[in-house]
């Protein structure tokens, strides 16, 4: 049995027993890793051959770790840093690992994952918002692009114009003035369509107000969203309501 760490030559004969075993402690090391929780590599290493891997060289488990750290690398997920994506794996024994992760819960680290889409990377924030995030996250230098087909609306110009126009400065939501002045030299207020233009509401001066920054996210990111659009409706004597045909998926529109 070769001891050289790059070698996959053992590979074929690795039981599902001791691969399951192996991509246990990788997983428990992950997320210790994620956590920020100190752990020993070549302790965890040593434990392996002492027990369940008993047989198996300290290079051809650091291979199997590897192997687990490619085909997360694959499956978009985080891996351990310390375990550098080894790719010169068989197909079988990585869809055998891939398998394995995901009947070990893998789908638990999803949150981590990189995304483009706005909906989905707010949805893992809140999620990991409510773990314990003890490392600095690795990031990335350079993020990735990547081109996505969006449809938006044509709006008018006029309406926002105007509805700007009319609020003359202060914020229809508290009445507080607008908190700086933008680029343009003029009041900084942002217009939000109080019936979504997604759920099929109009883009006239009657389904929009002009807001502070914070009134307007409080339309689309709070708890109280709902009461607030109606005290809108109270407060603004020009806006109609319309009725609704979509759900709001809450674009920031
Ligand atoms: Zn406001
Ligand atoms: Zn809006």
């Amino acid at each position: 049995m070769s001891d050289l760490s790059s070698s996959p030559i053992d590979s074929s004969a690795w039981s599902d027993t001791e691969l399951a075993v192996t991509i246990k402690a990788y997983l428990k090391m992950l997320h210790a890793e994620l956590h920020g929780v100190g752990y020993n590599k070549a302790a965890v290493n040593r434990e392996l051959r002492a027990g369940p891997l008993a047989g198996r060289t300290k290079g051809s488990i650091e291979f199997r770790m590897q192997n687990i750290s490619a085909a997360l690398y694959e499956m978009k997920m985080p891996y351990i840093a310390g375990y550098l994506p080894a790719r010169n794996i068989g197909s079988a024994v990585k869809e055998k690992i891939i398998a394995l992760l995901s009947a070990q819960g893998v789908e638990s680290l999803e949150a981590y994952v990189p995304t483009p889409h706005a909906n989905v990377l707010s949805e893992r924030v809140s999620d990991l918002r409510t773990r314990h995030l003890g490392t600095v996250p690795r990031g990335s230098q350079s993020p990735e692009i990547v081109t996505i087909t969006t449809s938006t609306y044509v709006r008018d110009p006029a309406v926002k114009a105007w509805v700007l126009q009319s609020a003359n400065g202060q914020c229809e939501g508290c009445g507080d003035p607008a908190p700086f002045t933008g680029m343009d030299g003029l009041p900084y207020l942002e217009v939000h369509h109080v019936m979504p233009l997604s759920s099929h509401g109009s883009d006239k001066t009657t389904n929009a107000v002009a807001l502070c920054p914070n009134c307007h996210r409080r339309c689309h990111y709070s708890k109280d969203r709902d009461e607030f659009k109606l005290a809108l409706y109270q407060r603004v004597a020009r806006l109609i309501v319309e009725v609704p045909e979509l759900m709001d998926n809450t674009i920031l529109i």
